[in-house]
């Protein structure tokens, strides 16, 4: 059966504001039915790396964090650390780049809460049945809360193709060591000419699997990639191979999404704003010309049809001049044409799971 994904575009006029026209949006698609009284309610946002110019406005998360007080819950926005080291590696600093940009408590009327906590250890291990994972490393915040919204802005990403609700989901509130065990399938190295010795990594090893012989080693066959040295370096002396095959790290993702959502059987609800539709994902410093002009925002309790739904409006949408997709091949699928990598991998892969269905009615508000 056709999910049912509800739609409103970027035409505003007095009385009908876009921040009137998501809530008018996320009323008709019933979110807040999700929410009993004194629930704790996860809003996953991504809060943009700093330099980042093209993730969700705070004043729209302020209007869902709005009607979700209203509804009786208890809302907090939060999201996950980062792998690499950004802006975003710990609490302190996804704490400071969130704030400066904009997601301060004055704003949002709600408290941030980085979801594995102070450095990506606070996390869940939660059981699923996938082809690569038999349990899922979820931050600790995502699983006790009792409710999930995720607001995610919908645009390209440089290993998945496109980045929606699944990745908004799965790669952000999977832990660092979840992150690690997605992005790569190859252990950590050392880079010696870096390396100064100094033990720190030692200590947070949890397999004890680094020693040092003048610089720090890795045994591999202790080693069980779970990235926690990755960012304990504060010299950057241990490498994070980001080489996962493209289709591998979409079904990885679409895993941890399951894993995720395991104890949110209908107390979860998905937005996506297909804004600023920029090339890559909002973890880069940096924010290129988008490649089509906004589209509108899209609602559903379904996060398979909310993506497909979104990726056939940019697929349809008329290509902007000047921008990444005129160095692309002119393929059909504008996120291919850039990356070279066919998205609908995780799709495929998280209906095939269950997640949810492909087939979508579109209803526009
Ligand atoms: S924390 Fe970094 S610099 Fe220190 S021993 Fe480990 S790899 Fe070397
Ligand atoms: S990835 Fe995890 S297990 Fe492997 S060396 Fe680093 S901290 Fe130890």
């Amino acid at each position: 059966m056709a999910a049912q994904v509800f739609f409103t575009n970027m035409r505003a006029k007095k009385g009908a504001n876009l921040l009137d026209k998501l809530e008018r949006l996320c009323r008709a698609a019933k979110m807040t039915d999700i929410i009993s009284d004194k629930d704790l309610v996860a809003l996953k946002i991504h809060f943009g790396e700093r330099g980042n110019t093209a993730y969700i406005r705070p004043t729209f998360a302020r209007r869902i964090v709005d009607m979700v007080k209203e509804k009786g819950g208890k809302p907090f926005l939060t999201d996950a650390n980062t792998l690499y080291v950004g802006s975003r590696a710990n609490a302190v600093d996804h704490l400071h780049t969130a704030i400066e940009n904009g997601f301060a408590f004055a704003v949002v009327n709600a408290p941030l809460i980085i979801a594995d906590g102070l450095n990506g250890k606070d996390y869940i291990k939660v059981p699923i049945e996938g082809k690569h994972f038999k349990e899922v490393n979820i931050g600790s915040a995502a699983v006790h809360a009792d409710a999930l919204i995720a607001l995610t802005h919908f645009k390209g990403h440089e290993a998945t193709g496109f980045g929606g609700t699944l990745k908004n989901i799965g790669m952000g509130l999977g832990s660092r060591s979840g992150k690690q065990q997605m992005h790569s399938d190859i252990l950590p190295q050392v880079k010696s000419e870096k390396c100064i010795a100094c033990g720190r990594c030692i200590a947070w090893c949890p397999a004890e699997a680094i020693y040092i012989d003048q610089h720090a080693l890795i045994e591999q066959e202790k080693c069980i990639g779970c990235g926690e040295c990755t960012v304990t370096c504060n010299e950057r002396a241990i490498d994070i191979n980001w080489k996962t095959e493209p289709n591998i790290i979409q079904e990885k993702i679409a895993e941890y999404t399951l894993g995720v959502l395991k104890n949110k059987q209908g107390k979860s609800f998905f937005v996506n704003f297909v804004t600023n539709v920029t090339p890559d994902c909002d973890c880069v410093s940096w924010s290129d010309a988008p490649i089509v002009g906004d589209i509108g925002i899209l609602a559903s309790k379904d996060p398979v049809a909310i993506d497909q739904a979104s990726l056939d409006l940019v697929n349809k949408a008329k290509p902007l001049e000047g921008t990444r997709l005129d160095e692309g091949n002119g393929d059909s699928d504008k996120f291919k044409a850039i990356h070279n990598i066919d998205g609908t991998v995780q799709l495929a892969h998280a209906e095939q799971l269950g997640l949810g269905t492909r087939e979508y009615e579109l209803i526009e508000i």
